[in-house]
């Protein structure tokens, strides 16, 4: 168990937890957001951010503080709490973006992590290689090998009470992300982000995220705290906490907001071409389109940034509470309704079934189906796991209508799309006593059959009839030969 993590109810491989960051004294409720806070251009002062918006940590780039003459003598003499005058914690980066982007900085981890904790920093980060999606797999190998050595030299640091993270790199190899994973959670260090996603989130492409960071989590095991870096758009929140993400870090908020950029968890809207304000925040109550447009560019900016970060920190508690309440997948399924690169993301997270039904709690609410895709959720992956453990009678009736006034089987369970057949004495237990629409998919049907068939190979002895409601020959063909099978559908007329 990581001491810093602490983990409250789950949902999934989604959890809400408690980060206990002792330099600042705080403990941050997750899944959270970090603002980014530029050291140079404060678009909405931290101390707002603070009191207006109730971030309880924001993340700032150490290498910008350090490379910036007022700025570095500012943070060396008042701190950076004071500096920035932000009461909650303060994360720092360590100028692995840019050298990304540059090719090479004048920093090495050890200096770096020194300077993140003379200024004051809560986490400090060490000199990493985030590596791009798709390059060789020499390339990412290398490269990952030169970010473990950072993490030795992190470890090897005398940071005090700072946490330290421990970023988690690997391309868009699977294997070289679960290794790498496996490799940061063997260290001392803290935190453990999920890095260079940026690309995969720019392109849409949410499908290559989930996979890269469903590996991430196979080696990091589910005690760690998960940064997914970079990631900060409200749209895929759910998605990402649903594959065991704990920390997001928006700079879209304010970058967004300087393109006149209008942040839905639907999308992203230009504000130009807005009609209405679909959105309940101040400014949007204050504004209509017009009056917005209307203002100078300053004051639209700060105005657009205060309405992305209200819609973006509602969607963290809406995440928040769907955890608690066990409805993260319901949420994760209507949002990925609103894009096509989200129902992407959402079909490769259920190719994660197995992994996500490891760490799923058996009892929530109810399991309410409503698109095609609930047919794979791990509720129902779990239910057939199950179906091999029971053992049934000599002579069983699987049926989707009540128990026949004449028969003579030995005992009747009930049928139900997508979960299969179940005995009675569970049939008042999660997820069984689901919300199902009255017109069901195929895809229901043949998840229903497979339930069918873990039954009866579990159960070779036994004589099994199926009577269903008229399912399609693709569910019917699922069904093994020996189980006799009879439609009733006229029953139901
Ligand atoms: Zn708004």
């Amino acid at each position: 168990m990581r001491d810093a993590f602490e983990i409250r109810a789950t949902d999934g491989m989604a959890r809400v937890g408690r980060l206990t960051v002792p330099r600042a004294g705080v403990t941050v409720e997750t899944p959270a957001l970090m603002p980014v806070v530029n050291p140079n251009l404060q678009t909405i002062p931290p101390r707002r951010l603070h009191e207006e918006f109730g971030a309880d940590i924001l993340i700032t780039n150490s290498y910008i503080i350090r490379n910036t003459e007022d700025l570095r003598e500012r943070a060396e003499k008042e701190g950076l709490h004071e500096m920035l005058d932000f009461p909650g914690a303060i994360v720092t980066d360590s100028g692995s973006f840019q050298l990304a982007e540059y090719g090479e900085i004048d920093t090495t981890t050890t200096e770096i992590l020194n300077f993140q904790h003379e200024i004051g920093s809560d986490i400090g980060t060490p000199v990493d290689i985030p590596t791009p999606p798709d390059v060789s797999r020499e390339q990412a190998e290398e490269e990952l090998a030169a970010t473990e050595e950072a993490l030795s030299d992190a470890e090897a640091v005398d940071t005090g009470e700072m946490l330290v993270n421990a970023p988690v790199q690997g391309s868009t190899y699977p294997a070289l992300r679960e290794e790498a994973g496996a490799h940061a959670a063997s260290t001392d260090l803290d935190v453990f982000p999920v890095g260079a996603v940026v690309p995969l989130l720019n392109s849409y492409r949410y499908d290559d995220m989930i996979d890269v960071t469903a590996a991430a989590k196979r080696g990091l095991g589910a005690d760690c705290p998960v940064h997914l870096f970079g990631a900060g758009h409200p749209m895929m929140f759910a998605m990402a906490a649903a594959v065991g993400c704990d920390l997001f870090d928006s700079a879209a908020y304010a970058l967004y907001a300087r393109d006149g950029r209008y942040l839905t968890v639907r999308g992203t809207e230009q504000v130009d071409e807005l009609a209405y304000l679909p959105c309940p925040c101040p400014i949007c109550t204050e504004h209509d389109p017009e009056s917005l447009r209307a203002l100078d560019q300053r004051d639209r900016e700060n105005a657009l940034a205060e309405h992305n970060l209200h819609v973006t920190f509602a969607e963290i508690r809406r995440v928040r509470q769907a955890i608690r309440e066990g409805s993260l997948l319901e949420l994760v399924e209507e949002r990925a309704r609103a894009h096509p690169a989200s129902a992407d993301g959402f079909r490769a997270l259920l190719d994660h079934a197995e992994q996500l039904e490891e760490s799923d709690r058996v009892s929530k609410g109810t399991f309410f189906y409503t698109s095609p895709e609930s047919a794979r959720r791990p509720e129902v992956l779990r239910h057939h796991e199950r179906l091999q453990r029971l053992e049934t009678p000599g002579k069983l009736l699987l049926t989707e209508f009540g128990e026949p006034a004449d028969h003579d089987h030995d005992a009747v369970w009930r049928v139900e799309p997508p979960f299969g057949p179940f005995p009675p004495s569970l049939s008042e237990t999660y997820p069984l006593h689901a919300e199902t629409p009255d017109r069901l998919e195929d895809v229901a049907y043949v998840a229903a059959a497979d339930g069918v068939v873990s039954l009866a190979e579990a159960n070779p002895e036994t004589e099994f009839t199926l009577g269903h409601d008229d399912w399609p020959a693709a569910a019917l063909g699922t069904v093994p030969d020996d189980v006799e099978t009879e439609d009733l559908s006229a029953l139901g007329e």
